[in-house]
């Protein structure tokens, strides 16, 4: 069973969910799979109105559209996949961010994009599994940036030396831009595992960075099958 939002369980009139090795297109998003916008995800901060199914949207990390039957989804490892909705189901959207698009401002581009036509204060927002700061280390370079920019608490940012928190950076800019609501769903990419019924346990998600150590360690590792997990929401047709 794929990661679900319990926030966003409780919106009428969508479908939703976040991938993992079990099914990398939730099963209840399978159906609409051919309705998605064709991108080229480039950690950038580019956020596509969709208008049609199957929408040629070029290079972009966010998408959000008022119409019913569209699937909106992003492809993640370690980075974010952020969903969001209008309390009436009525409007959706989602981003991809690692930790470019967050310093660089992608939620505040979805959060401009919502505020052209409504309000943040109508919509909620999950923020799905990604690399958590039990393995998310990065350079002392990258750490000196997040506080020189970000005017968030340093202890919320970097729980520990060189080991950011992004779903925690991500949460505390929804909650500033003045969202309704944000929750979290999943856990960390690069270290969860399940355990089958004949107790095998294996890695729950797929992960860029898990994945790019193994190939290091032994180029034919067969967990590597370069495929993302995907995470996306539909307004319901009728
Ligand atoms: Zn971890």
């Amino acid at each position: 069973m794929t990661d679900i939002s319990a926030l966003l369980s409780n919106i009428p009139g969508i479908h939703h969910g976040f991938g993992d090795k079990s099914a990398l297109l939730p099963a209840v998003l399978q159906p609409f799979e051919a309705t998605r916008p064709n991108k080229k995800q480039v950690h950038g901060v580019r956020i596509v109105d969709v208008v049609e199914p199957a929408q040629e949207s070029g290079e972009a990390d966010g998408f959000y559209t008022a119409l019913p039957g569209i699937l909106l989804t992003v492809f993640s490892a370690d980075c974010l996949p952020i969903i969001f909705c209008k309390l009436d189901g009525k409007r959706i959207g989602v981003i991809h961010a690692g930790w470019r698009g967050l310093k660089n401002g992608i939620i505040e581009k979805m959060a401009e994009r919502i505020n052209y036509d409504g309000s943040t204060a109508d919509w909620v927002a999950s923020v799905g599994p990604s690399a958590q700061p039990c393995c998310y280390e990065v350079s002392q370079e990258l750490v000196d940036d997040f506080l020189k920019e970000l005017d968030l608490s340093p202890g919320l940012m970097i729980p520990s030396p060189r080991h950011l928190n992004l779903a925690a950076i991500a949460q505390a800019k929804i909650r500033q831009l003045g969202f309704a609501s944000v929750d979290s769903a999943g856990s960390c990419t690069i270290c969860s595992t399940v355990t089958d019924a004949s107790g095998n346990e294996s890695y729950k998600y797929t992960s860029f960075r898990r994945n790019s150590h193994q190939r290091v360690k032994d180029p034919s590792y067969p967990d590597i099958i370069g495929r993302n997990q995907q995470s996306g929401v539909i307004i319901i047709p009728n």
